[in-house]
């Protein structure tokens, strides 16, 4: 088994950094070669602005080269939920920003040129549990009435033709896509350096200061300037980015890999072929890639570190879960299991904006693989002076209590999940 992100694994190096030092003044300064970052990048170097993308360590490192691949349409809280905690026209607002950000996602692609497997496969949200499913159609009929009518409700004959295993029905969103994440980050990289953007690896950005109207980045591959900075950290923003920090849980989400499945397994298991994910608290999400492998993840673990160890027991837990929900793979070859950091906000909505001079998108909380580059992409023309298309814009941010940088507190809000998924 590979310890590996099965997206590093299966796609090119992006061979378009910049090597040597680095110095200048630029118009911009992005911290963080992610896909928020690689997106304002690209955008902000096809209106002119010089820009520099700074990445720590190579391009998809972070969340972006290391998730589950599944690009949903619409909110992954319930939209009911979202409306009273929101309001209805932010509610809806952000539906659509989601629905737009593949919409985003497929043009780049087209634009661009880029081979990543990008295919609008729909999102099933199965119900684990009787009783789940009651809440499903609840949401669903709000959701189809207000919002999304490409959406559908479907019982367990109708899963019949979708998953091989049991579930007590379904919400289905057509509007949700797929793609190779790897080969999109490298894709990506390659469009905004081909727009004229510099973008430069292994550069960890160690200090941060404003002087004179300008901003002065040390890093470890030199000192730039630069009028404006977006910074697109994410879960693994660092700790001399404090006021982000304290308002950022990172918490360690993990995933594996079996080995490509057989044409009689998928018809077995996955025979439409869709992003999936279940109604548990601590819950599971799989799909499969595009050489037949199911990519099966989940929490896990409730632990603020994704590195080898850490990958590994949480892969156990995920064998056990993938044998749980289909039976006929209990005994497959796991070839790859990988973790990341996810960049969880206390309410779960996203945050993008202005704060201290520093401009920043993040807080996608598990859900940031298409939102991430639409809304890099708003920042950007924020940055330009533009209309913007920033659905969280002025939302109200507020520092987690007691939380400065690792979340101590997550075992406890593992237990609490694990009870809720036995009473509920
Ligand atoms: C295991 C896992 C599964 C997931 N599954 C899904 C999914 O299926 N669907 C979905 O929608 N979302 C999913 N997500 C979330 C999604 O991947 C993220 O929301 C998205 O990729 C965030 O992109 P980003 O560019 O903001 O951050 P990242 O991709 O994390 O990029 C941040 C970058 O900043 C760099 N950096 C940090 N500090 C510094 C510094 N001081 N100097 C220089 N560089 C720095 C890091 O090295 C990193 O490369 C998942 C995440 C994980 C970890």
């Amino acid at each position: 088994m590979k310890y590996v992100s099965y997206w590093h694994d299966t796609a090119s190096r992006f061979a378009g950094a910049v090597q040597g030092p680095v110095e200048g003044h630029y118009d911009v300064a992005v911290i963080g070669g992610g896909f928020t970052g690689l997106g304002a990048a690209r955008q902000l170097a096809m209106a002119g602005a010089k820009v520099v993308v700074l990445e720590r360590d190579t391009v998809g490192f972070g969340a972006s080269g290391r998730n589950g691949g599944h690009l949903n349409n619409g909110l992954a809280h319930s939209y009911l939920a979202a409306k009273q905690e929101l309001g209805k026209e932010r509610a809806i607002a952000l539906y659509k920003a989601l629905d737009d950000s593949i919409d985003t996602l497929e043009a780049i692609i087209a634009e661009e040129g880029i081979d990543c497997n990008f295919r609008r496969a729909g999102k099933l949200k199965l119900a684990s549990k009787p009783q789940h499913f009651a809440g499903l159609a609840k949401n669903f009929e709000a959701v189809h009435a207000e919002v999304d009518p490409d959406t559908a409700l479907l019982s367990p004959t109708d899963l019949k033709s979708e998953v091989g295993s049991p579930f007590h029905g379904a919400m289905l969103s057509k509007k949700s896509a797929m793609m190779h994440m790897g080969r999109y980050a490298v894709g990506l990289a390659e469009a905004a350096a081909g727009r004229g953007a510099t973008i430069v690896e292994n550069a960890l950005v160690t200090e941060h200061s404003q002087a004179g109207g300008r901003h002065i980045l040390k890093t470890a591959k030199g000192v730039v300037t630069a009028d404006n900075v977006l910074v697109a950290t994410g879960a693994y923003t660092t700790p001399n980015f404090g006021y982000f920090r304290r308002r950022i849980m990172a918490v360690g989400s993990f995933i594996i890999a079996t080995r490509p499945l057989t044409d009689a397994e998928v018809a077995a298991t996955m025979p439409g072929n869709r992003t999936c994910v279940n109604t548990m608290n601590i819950g599971n999400y799989w799909r499969l890639s595009p050489d037949n492998r199911l990519i099966f993840g989940g929490r896990a673990r409730f632990s603020a570190t994704s590195d080898q160890r850490s990958d590994a027991k949480s892969g156990e837990i995920l064998r056990e879960s993938l044998g749980k929900i289909f039976p006929q793979l209990a005994k497959v070859e796991i070839d790859y299991c990988w973790g990341g950091l996810v960049d969880v906000t206390k309410d779960r909505y996203p945050r993008a904006g202005y704060h201290d001079g520093l401009w920043y998108a993040m807080g996608y909380s598990g859900h940031g693989a298409q939102l991430s580059t639409h809304l890099g992409m708003a920042m950007a023309d924020a940055i330009l002076g533009r209309p913007d298309r920033n659905p969280v814009k002025d939302l109200d941010w507020p520092a987690v209590p007691g939380h400065f940088g690792k979340p101590w507190f997550l075992p406890f809000v593992g237990l609490y999940f694990k009870m809720l998924d036995k009473i509920q």
